[in-house]
């Protein structure tokens, strides 16, 4: 674990300094810069609809077909789903985010969703292509090489079909969700996809409640994840959408909710502000329960590293993050990474720091 050290900073510098106001802060311009291009995006408001309860394939480990939600009608109505998303919009929701089970299966509800609502992704398996005019993200699942999606996803030559739908689509990102079973293959995904051009994040596997399998990780496993991680950023910054901090808070020990406290409804019972006051997860009849509202539901929250978790979780806590200079630039190259990765037309500047910085108040791993 020797190459996970923080760099280390030389005495006397910024970095023994324990009490920062922002503004000292943001008297730094590389700094100062990035805020004021992130904080254009703090209108985002989401809101995660399920639109149909099929799926082409049936994963191991797959959280849509854990709890009640896999059991509500669908309801295939343009009509009822343009109406969601006016109301929706009334609400405040100005982001929208279509999973569940396989949006690419409804094409026509997923069009009526972008007419209305035009921020937004669509979590897919990338097996069969959305059209251009739905001009979303669109994040495309990988879980390891062609053989072990065989064996875990029952799918034969999935990158390979993946990559042929999705190659020179700008709304394409290529997902890699690390389980315990396909870091090793991490290398040879990362090199496929950057020798096509294709965009690529990473997630880490987080199990569904109640979950025991082989793909659920360990302390060792998060170890290793998180030195693939940083190699593969090192090796390949072109094609990857990520950052150190983003390393540091998916592969810690910790989960995102015990790091940050999870402000989704489901395990938020403020009704005030931000996401517990907006959030809400509609299945694919068109209700939705504030009881289990969170961007993965059915997912256990003492294993929760999903990257869409991450992207509310860690990002809002902007206030935490703001106590130095070095925790700061950490903070916005999460931020800055979360919106290339779902915000079409936004590009990914360059990280601001390769420290691994531990999240405030905890422990680096
Ligand atoms: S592709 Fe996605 S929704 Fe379908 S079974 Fe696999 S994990 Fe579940
Ligand atoms: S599964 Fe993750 S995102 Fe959902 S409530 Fe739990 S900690 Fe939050």
């Amino acid at each position: 674990m020797d190459s996970l050290k923080i760099e280390p900073t030389a005495p006397g510098t910024a970095a023994d300094r324990t009490e920062w106001k922002f503004s000292e802060i943001l008297a730094d311009p590389e700094i100062r810069a990035r805020w004021e291009k992130v904080r254009n995006y703090f209108f985002l408001r989401e809101s995660t609809y399920d639109m149909t309860n099929r799926c082409n394939i049936r994963c191991d480990g797959c959280y849509y077909y854990e709890g009640r939600k896999q059991f509500a009608d669908e309801n295939k109505d343009p009509a009822a789903w343009r109406k969601l998303m006016r109301a929706e919009k009334v609400r405040g929701i100005t982001y929208v985010v279509l999973a569940g089970a396989e949006p690419s299966l409804v094409p026509e509800l997923c069009e009526v969703c972008h007419r209305e609502m035009p921020l937004g992704s669509i979590a897919s398996n990338g097996l069969k292509r959305i059209p251009a005019s739905v001009n979303y993200k669109i994040h495309i699942s990988v879980w390891g090489n062609d053989q072990t999606s065989l064996k875990v996803r029952k799918a034969p030559n999935m990158l390979r079909k993946q990559i042929k739908n999705y190659k020179d689509d700008p709304r394409a990102v290529f997902v890699y969700t690390y389980t315990r079973e396909n870091i090793d293959q991490a290398h040879e995904v990362a090199e496929a996809l950057s020798a096509q051009e294709c965009m690529l994040t990473f997630n880490v596997f987080s199990a569904p409640v109640g979950y025991e399998g082989p793909l659920r990780h360990t302390a060792e496993s998060l170890g290793r994840t998180r030195k693939s991680m940083i190699e593969l950023l090192s090796m390949y910054p072109d094609h990857i959408l990520f950052s150190h901090y983003n390393v540091v808070a998916h592969t810690h020990r910790k989960s995102l909710h015990d790091l940050y406290a999870c402000s989704y409804p489901r395990m938020n019972p403020s009704t005030d502000i931000g996401l517990g006051r907006s959030f809400r997860q509609y299945r694919a009849d068109l209700t939705w329960d504030r009881d289990v509202a969170c961007c993965v539901p059915d997912t256990d929250c003492s294993d929760c590293r999903h990257y869409a978790a991450g992207s509310a979780v860690v990002t809002a806590r902007l206030f935490r993050h703001a106590s130095s200079p070095e925790t700061f630039k950490a903070w916005l190259d999460y931020v800055d990474t979360y919106l290339a990765v779902w915000v079409m037309g936004y590009e990914k500047g360059p990280n601001l720091t390769r420290s691994l910085v531990p999240p405030p108040g905890q422990a680096l791993f």
